[in-house]
């Protein structure tokens, strides 16, 4: 957290109208678009001149998010945003902890003279690279965080529908729609303040998860149906996805979001894998359930990180050697990922 001196030196710099850049990682998920927007909008109340910035395209299902149109993509407009955030004087980065998660853009970032906040929940944050660090590892959601800091530079009066509305998509959607990382008292308190700013709960689960397309929902089917194996003595499912498979459903960005999570629906499945080929790599999506850190075993195995019971990695060698590794890694931790949930 910010030491009282630091949160004056940022109420400070807050305090008149700067040029801020506000950024999420990577691959965004809802709570990167959520923390960002929220935050977009609320410096924007306060006067300030902002942009918003993606390293990649984030997913169709938020395009209804209040300030996504005006967000800027790293991979479609490199020199604007180089010159961008040369001129920023501050650089929020929201949901990540490290700067090599702002992907292709992370060096630019790096160079920029602008001061950064890094405001997260995500495990082992790296500090070099960043001026001030929020880092509450407990806690449902960045969003979550940034209605904390809005509330430390008391400016709860600037939230209104349409920050609540981008602070709610980052609870609802990092917490599985309030079934894992919600078990803090505090989580329930900003929610119940959304809902009364307007708010609309099924509204927003409509807008972001009932949108499949057909080839969406059949990639799932698939998916589970033809290319997932099990691996009983290890408590473990993983789904394989080519670039072939991705192609026959004419996958679009975040159609596999959510399918890792379907495994652990099975009861003797400790750990979801779910490999994802890309152009010059593969993408693991790593899910547990108990005290099974996949942050853990993305770090030390898998080039990656992220929470306990998700995280992310990747792997540089074929499909095929991918899966052995996996298979050879996992066989390490059988011992480990032999439990039963009990009540
Ligand atoms: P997902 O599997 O949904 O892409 O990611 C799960 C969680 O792990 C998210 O919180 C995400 O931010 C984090 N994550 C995904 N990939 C990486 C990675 O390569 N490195 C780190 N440090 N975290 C990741
Ligand atoms: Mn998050």
């Amino acid at each position: 957290m910010l030491s009282t001196e630091q949160q004056n030196e940022v109420r400070t710099l807050l305090g008149e109208r700067r040029k801020i850049v506000v950024t999420s990682h990577n691959n965004p998920d809802g709570d990167a678009m959520g923390s960002m927007l929220a935050m977009y909008h609320y410096l924007r109340r306060k006067g300030h001149e902002v942009w918003a910035v993606l390293p990649n395209q984030f997913p169709s299902f938020y395009n209804w998010m209040p300030g996504s149109r005006e967000v800027l993509i790293y991979e479609k407009s490199a020199k604007p945003i180089q010159k961008i955030l040369a001129g920023a004087e501050l650089v929020f980065c929201l949901d990540y902890n490290a700067i090599d998660r702002f992907g292709a853009s992370a060096e630019i970032l790096a160079r920029s003279p602008a001061k950064r906040i890094m405001i997260d929940h995500h495990v082992e944050p790296k500090l070099e690279n960043f001026d001030y660090t929020i880092s509450v590892v407990n806690t449902s959601s960045t969003g979550e965080l940034v209605y904390d800091f809005i509330e430390m530079l008391g400016d709860k009066k600037l939230v209104d529908k349409t920050i609540a509305d981008c602070l709610y998509t980052s609870i609802v959607t990092d917490t599985g729609s309030f079934s894992y990382a919600a078990n803090n008292v505090r989580t329930y308190h900003v929610t119940a303040e959304l809902i009364s700013l307007g708010v609309d709960a099924s509204q927003i689960h409509r807008l972001i998860y009932d949108t499949f397309s057909e080839n969406r929902l059949r990639l799932l089917g698939h998916g589970i149906s033809n290319k997932m194996i099990v691996w009983d003595e290890l408590r473990t499912a993983l789904i394989w996805l080519t670039k072939e498979d991705l192609k026959k459903y004419n996958y679009r960005v975040g159609d596999t979001e959510g399918l890792v999570n379907y495994p652990l629906m099975m009861e003797k499945v400790n750990l979801s894998v779910l490999l994802t080929e890309k152009d010059n790599m593969i993408r693991l999506s790593l899910r547990s359930k108990g005290d099974f850190s996949v942050n853990d075993l993305a770090r030390k195995h898998f080039k990656g990180g992220g929470h306990v019971n998700a995280a992310g990695g990747k792997s540089f060698a074929t499909m095929e050697k991918t899966i052995d590794d996996i298979k050879e890694v996992l066989s390490q931790y059988r011992k480990a990922l032999d439990f039963k949930l009990n009540y």
